[in-house]
């Protein structure tokens, strides 16, 4: 991965695409998750960094965040529809997270593009995992 922030990278990440799987037991270890706030800062397309403090599923153990799809999406949807409405739907890319005080200093004026990459710190690594209920069983039929 190439990094984009100045600041050490941490955590892992993974957006998770199943809307049924809430994943309130860690994908890689099994371990309980736990609910934690996160401000995560998304790339939108062509060239928009915004920040959203999302509370997310987290495994300690594993360092693990896991932020579900839909509901990063509602929120970015409700954000453009303030900011810039032609912006909905466009792709995006969630690529780390920032300090509490770089988050708020954000929340008072926009971050420039350097500003956000002196912030920010990448994710160590982004992962994906399937839920464990879809096994899929071979079809006797055939
Ligand atoms: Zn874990």
């Amino acid at each position: 991965m190439t990094r984009v922030g100045k600041k050490p990278p941490r955590h892992k990440f993974f957006l998770n695409p199943y809307q049924d799987a809430r994943f309130t037991s860690c994908p890689k270890c099994d371990g309980k998750t736990k609910l934690r706030k996160f401000p995560l800062l998304i790339h939108v397309d062509p060239l928009q960094p915004v920040v959203v403090n999302k509370t997310c599923r987290y495994c300690p153990y594993c360092d693990l965040i896991i932020a579900h799809r839909d509901e990063i999406e509602q929120q970015l949807t409700y954000l453009f529809m303030q900011l810039q409405p032609d912006m909905i739907g466009n792709n995006y890319l969630i690529i780390g997270t920032l300090d509490k005080a770089d988050w708020r200093r954000s929340m008072k004026k926009p971050l420039t593009f350097e500003e956000m990459r002196a912030y920010l710190h990448d994710f160590k690594k982004v992962m994906s995992f399937e839920p464990k209920r879809y096994m899929w069983v071979k079809d006797e039929s055939e």
